[in-house]
């Protein structure tokens, strides 16, 4: 109930038994949440209170999900939304890394997280389950492309020269000395890992940009890949 006096009033509560232990740190959390409020004899109105103005704005719902979401998982980490949306692929390969980088893509422990009877193991190996960062970076097939990509190795350099003269001195440049960032492939914890230290390069325009879209190349060709023999029973 709540009680008016002189400086405004206050809530008081009157339980018609005692409370359980269990009880007490739930009526103090709804203490906390209603302590604010104050009463007056103004009409009232609809208040939005996760924006400063009081009115509804998408900014504001979506920073309230997430933070949610992220107390939920332990982690204020944000989800790094300029690696999907800021972008320039079509919708549905940002749709793509979206999912990706949520963990939502339809790998077999999510099927069989969701229901299915199916094997969790990777489809390439059949060894580990089939998470995203064993799919994408971690699997022996996975981690002998990213050699190959990264390694100024005369095979590759090989494929690019047959595939396109023009480009190769750009590939030659590209390709050399990305120990480091191969290292990053074997350390890294998620896949969203990767790509957010995914280093710079400088250079000209269209270097820089294979360069940074190295990555999602890699991934979406993997994922194609992938559903290719798991649906088409083509070969690794
Ligand atoms: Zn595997």
């Amino acid at each position: 109930m709540w009680d008016d006096n002189e400086e405004g009033g206050h809530w008081q509560f009157q339980f018609r038994r005692n409370l359980r232990d269990w009880e007490i740190p739930m009526i103090d959390a709804l203490t906390d949440r209603i302590g604010d409020f104050s009463f007056s004899e103004n009409e009232d109105s609809w208040l939005w209170v996760w924006s400063k103005k009081g009115s509804f704005t998408v900014r504001s719902m979506y920073k309230f999900l997430t933070d949610e979401k992220f107390d939920r998982l332990g982690s204020r980490q944000v989800f790094p939304s300029s690696l999907v949306w800021g972008t320039d692929f079509p919708m549905n390969i940002k749709c793509f890394f979206w999912s990706l980088f949520l963990g939502k893509i339809l790998t077999r422990p999510n099927l069989v997280h969701k229901g299915f009877d199916i094997s969790s193991l990777c489809p390439f190996c059949n060894l580990l389950p089939e998470s995203t960062v064993h799919l994408f970076l971690h699997c022996l097939l996975m981690l002998e492309s990213w050699t190959d990509l990264l390694s100024s190795n005369q095979q590759t350099l090989l494929k690019v020269y047959e595939a396109d003269t023009v480009v190769l001195e750009l590939w030659t440049d590209l390709l050399s000395s990305n120990q480091q960032t191969l290292l990053k492939v074997y350390e890294a914890d998620t896949v969203v890992d990767l790509f957010s230290n995914w280093p710079v390069k400088s250079g000209n325009d269209l270097m820089v940009r294979v360069w940074k879209y190295l990555p999602y190349a890699a991934a979406w060709v993997t994922w194609k890949h992938r559903n290719n023999k798991v649906f088409n029973k083509a070969l690794a």
